[in-house]
C-alpha cells in the first residue's frame, strides 16, 4: 500500500479523499493554489504545497507544479477527484512517466471514452444498447440534414469532445438543422478546440440513468447500481438518488450486468460510470465517465462501500474487496448539490460565510469544505456542499432531507438551499414522478 498520496483538487472532493485515506493509515498532501491557501483541504492535510496563482490553468491543471510537488514530498501517488486533471489522459501518461501512480484507469481508457464517438463505438461492439445516431462524426450541414431527415427529427447535435452539457444543440425540425449545427460546432471548438460534433436521436422524456461500475483492471468488474440524476438545469445535476424510482430489481440486474461485462472485457480500471438514457423501459448509452462522480455518496450510502478506498487498493494493486453478490441494496439515499448561487438566477454568488452550521443526526452526511469565517475564491466551481441522506425507503431520505436542509445554516451569502426546500413543496418529486426536462419547465413555470 501506498504511504502518502497527492490530492490533486480543492474543495469538497479533496477532503473526501483526504479522509479516506487517513482512514487507511495512508498520509496526505494536498496542493492549492494562492487563492486557496486558507481552504479546507489544505487545513486538513498532512502536508500541503501552494502550486500557483488563483487560475486553474495556472494551479490545479499546472502538469509540472503537481509533478513536482509528489517529488519534493515523497507522494507516490495521485488522486485526481473530479474535473481538474481527472479525465485527462496526457497527464496520466506524465504521472506514470514519472514512476507515479495515477489512483484511476488508464490513459488508454480515458482517451477512448473522453471521445464520445470511439466511447460510443467500443460501447456497442461490447453489446451495450446505444441512443440512434450518426456512425461517427458528421462532416458537414448536407450530412447532418440527410442524417436527421432519416432519422426524424427531433435530433440533438453533441461535440465528440463534450462534457459539462456544453456543445449540444437540439434540431426540432429541418428548420433549425443549420443554426444548431453551426452553433453546436462553433462551442465545441471554442470550449474543447476540437469542432467534431455528431448527431443523435433526441429522445423526448427520458430519465437519466447511470449506472456505477468498479473494476480491478485485470478482467474482473462488478456493478452497484443505477443513480437516478433526471433533475438537471442546463443539462447539470442538481439532485441524485439511488436506487432509481424508475427502475425495478428485474432491469437493474440486467443493465448492470451487461455494464459490468462490458467493463471486465476491457480491464478497465477502478470507478466508472456508464450513463444512460431510459424510456419506455429502453435504456440508451450517452457517455462513459472515467472517474469518480460528484454523485457517488449515494450510491455508498446504500451498498455501504467506500468506493475511494476501493480506489486506492485497486490503485495499489490489490484485489476489490466485494464481489457481485456482496453488493445488496440497503434502503433509498438523496444528494443536493449545494451552490453559492442565487435562486431562481443562478448567479454565482462567492463570498464570506460569516456562520456555518452542518446538519446531522441519523442517516445525514455533509461533504462540504466550507467553515465559520471561510472566504468562497470566485475563480471556481460553485458547489459548496453535498447534503446526502439515507433512509430505509425513499419516502423515509425525503423526510430527512426535508429535515436536515432545515438544521443547515450558511450566512453571508446566498445559495440554491431555497431551491430545495421549494422542490420538497413538489408532489412530483414526493412521487419520483420526474424525467430530464421536468426542473427547467418547473424554472420555467417560476418566472
Ligand atoms: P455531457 O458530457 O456534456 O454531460 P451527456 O452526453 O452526458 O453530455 O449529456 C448530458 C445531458 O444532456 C443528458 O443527461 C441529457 O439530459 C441530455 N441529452 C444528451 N443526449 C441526449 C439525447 N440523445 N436525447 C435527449 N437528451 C439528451
Amino acid at each position: 500500500m501506498f504511504s502518502k498520496i497527492l490530492i490533486a483538487n480543492r474543495g469538497e472532493i479533496a477532503l473526501r479523499v483526504i479522509r479516506a485515506a487517513r482512514e487507511m493509515g495512508i498520509g496526505s498532501v494536498a496542493v492549492h493554489s494562492t487563492a486557496d491557501a486558507d481552504a479546507m483541504h489544505v487545513r486538513m492535510a498532512d502536508e500541503s504545497v501552494c502550486i500557483g496563482p488563483p487560475a486553474s490553468a495556472d494551479s490545479y491543471l499546472n502538469f509540472p507544479a503537481i509533478i513536482a510537488a509528489c517529488e519534493v514530498t515523497g507522494a507516490e501517488a495521485i488522486h485526481p477527484g473530479y474535473g481538474f486533471l481527472s479525465e485527462n489522459a496526457n497527464f496520466v501518461q506524465i504521472v506514470e512517466d514519472h514512476d507515479l501512480t495515477f489512483i484511476g484507469p488508464t490513459a488508454e481508457h480515458i482517451r477512448v471514452m473522453g471521445d464520445k464517438i470511439t466511447a460510443k463505438d467500443t460501447m456497442k461492439k461490447l453489446g451495450v444498447p446505444c441512443v440512434p445516431g450518426s456512425e461517427g462524426g458528421v462532416p458537414d450541414l448536407e450530412t447532418a440534414r440527410t442524417l436527421s431527415a432519416e432519422m426524424g427529427y427531433p435530433v440533438i447535435i453533441k461535440a465528440t469532445a463534450g462534457g459539462g452539457g456544453r456543445g449540444m444543440k437540439v434540431a426540432t425540425s429541418e428548420a433549425d438543422i443549420a443554426h444548431a449545427f453551426q452553433t453546436a460546432r462553433s462551442e465545441a471548438k471554442a470550449a474543447f478546440g476540437n469542432d467534431e460534433v455528431y448527431i443523435e436521436k433526441y429522445l423526448q422524456k427520458p430519465r437519466h440513468i447511470e449506472i456505477q461500475v468498479f473494476g480491478d483492471g485485470r478482467g474482473r468488474a462488478v456493478h452497484l447500481g443505477e443513480r437516478d440524476c433526471s433533475l438537471q438545469r442546463r443539462h447539470q445535476k442538481v439532485f441524485e438518488e439511488a436506487p432509481g424510482p424508475a427502475i425495478s430489481a428485474e432491469e437493474r440486474a440486467r443493465i448492470g450486468k451487461i455494464c459490468a461485462d462490458a467493463v471486465a472485457r476491457i480491464n478497465y480500471t477502478g470507478a466508472g460510470t456508464i450513463e444512460f438514457l431510459y424510456e419506455d423501459g429502453e435504456f440508451y448509452f450517452i457517455e462513459m465517465n472515467t472517474r469518480l462522480q460528484v454523485e457517488h455518496p449515494v450510491t455508498e450510502a446504500i451498498f455501504g462501500v467506500d468506493l475511494v478506498r476501493e480506489q486506492i487498493r485497486v490503485a495499489a494493486g490489490l484485489p476489490m474487496s466485494f464481489e457481485q453478490d456482496d453488493l445488496q441494496i440497503n434502503g433509498h439515499a438523496i444528494e443536493v448539490r449545494i451552490n453559492a448561487e442565487t435562486f431562481p438566477g443562478f448567479a454565482p454568488r462567492p463570498g464570506k460565510i460569516s456562520a456555518f452550521h452542518a446538519p446531522g443526526g441519523l442517516g445525514v452526511r455533509m461533504d462540504s469544505a466550507l467553515y465559520d469565517g471561510y472566504s468562497i475564491p470566485p475563480y471556481y466551481d460553485s458547489l459548496i456542499a453535498k447534503l446526502i441522506v439515507h433512509g430505509r425507503d425513499r419516502a423515509e431520505a425525503i423526510a430527512r432531507l426535508n429535515r436536515a436542509l432545515g438544521e443547515l445554516i450558511v450566512d453571508g451569502i446566498e445559495t440554491t438551499v431555497p431551491l430545495f426546500h421549494a422542490l420538497l413543496q413538489e408532489p412530483d418529486i414526493h412521487s419520483g414522478q420526474y424525467n430530464i426536462h421536468w426542473l427547467e419547465r418547473w424554472l420555467a413555470e417560476m418566472e
